[in-house]
């Protein structure tokens, strides 16, 4: 069974997006919110949205199951206040339980948090709580950056973020690190920003002892691991000049990267320094790269490409990557066979 940790509801019913604008505008201007209850999305409409995007790429690619959660780059956190941000919270993840009730052996659902900047993320428990417990979902999308581009909350290693780790494990559940739209000029969303988030989180985690605290803690850093397995050298030579352990130690039972790297070259590096039991199949799609790559004729996000052709992988390898190590990650996962 292939296992595709990484995919967003990027095909929303379009009445969700009149929705978030007319929120937005109503947050920034102090309007009237817009009505929850006069929101129109039908069954049919969820099921066209899908049919022709995620599950037709899962038919054509032979991948059986995606971890699905709302779009990344829609989260928005920075907008409005922890209101605002709690109701779009919940009106997203609801949907995505939609999404899982309509096609249950296709999608396990991972709820986007109703953080805010600046609001404690032990304020987010109760959402995810009820996400975990009333809609079935295995697990979430914590954003290290709230604030959308500015990187002015504390690091994830900071006391800050204890309560809502504590919450994580008591419902056995991991977090995807997952920032969402940027405002900051300076980045582009899914070309730097997203990136530097990985790296950034990667490189607090390393010096900290975060993982003591909390030995079951477990954290999937998207993208390949951002700019990690390129500059692997420079991340263990830090860690170990600080008298930290090796990398492998570190991750552990507690790190893993996925396999979000839209070409060859990238995917055979990834597999050779980071650990296998570290690595977990996904292809973030329909999102981040769209399209056809013009020298191969392939899609950029067909990612279960690059991992069967992938230098030196033993069928055990594959088969960790494309299924085990996700059951181990996302514990309350329970679908046992294939959709096909
Ligand atoms: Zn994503």
């Amino acid at each position: 069974m292939i296992i595709d940790c990484h995919g967003h509801y990027t095909t929303e019913p379009k009445d969700l997006h009149r929705f978030r604008q007319e929120q937005t505008k109503a947050a920034k201007d102090k309007l009237q919110m817009p009505s929850k209850a006069a929101l129109k999305m039908s069954d049919d409409e969820i099921r066209e949205s899908l049919e022709g995007a995620q599950l037709k790429l899962q038919r054509e690619r032979g991948t059986d199951l995606t971890i699905f959660s709302p779009r990344a780059s829609g989260m928005g956190h920075h907008i409005g206040d922890e209101r605002v941000s709690l109701e779009w919270s919940q009106i997203c993840n609801d949907l995505i339980h939609r999404v899982v009730s309509l096609y249950p052996n296709n999608f396990a659902g991972v709820c986007q948090l109703p953080q805010s900047p600046g609001v404690a993320p032990k304020n987010s428990g109760a959402e995810l709580e009820r996400c975990v417990k009333e809609l079935g979902f295995i697990g979430c999308n914590l954003n290290p950056d709230p604030s959308g581009g500015y990187f002015n909350a504390p690091p994830m290693t900071d006391k800050w973020w204890y309560p809502f780790y504590e919450k994580m494990i008591e419902l056995d559940v991991p977090a995807m690190i997952h920032v969402s739209g940027c405002c900051n000029p300076a980045q582009h969303t899914t070309g730097s920003y997203y990136l530097n988030a990985d790296t950034m989180v990667f490189m607090q985690l390393i010096l900290s002892d975060l993982f003591k605290d909390f030995p079951t803690l477990k954290l999937i850093i998207p993208h390949g691991g951002g700019a990690v397995p390129f500059h692997w050298g420079r991340f263990r030579g830090i860690a170990l000049n600080n008298n930290r352990p090796e990398l492998d130690r570190i991750m552990s039972n507690n790190i893993f990267f996925d396999t979000c790297v839209y070409h060859q070259p990238g995917i055979d590096l990834l597999t050779k320094v980071v650990p296998i039991d570290n690595i977990l199949f996904a292809s973030e799609m329909v999102g981040a790269v769209k399209g056809l790559d013009p020298r191969t004729g392939q899609y950029f996000d067909d990612t279960k490409r690059y991992v069967d052709q992938a230098q030196g992988l033993t069928a055990a390898d594959k088969q960790k990557i494309f299924e085990g190590n996700a059951r181990k990650v996302f514990s309350r996962l329970k679908i046992k066979s294939p959709a096909r």
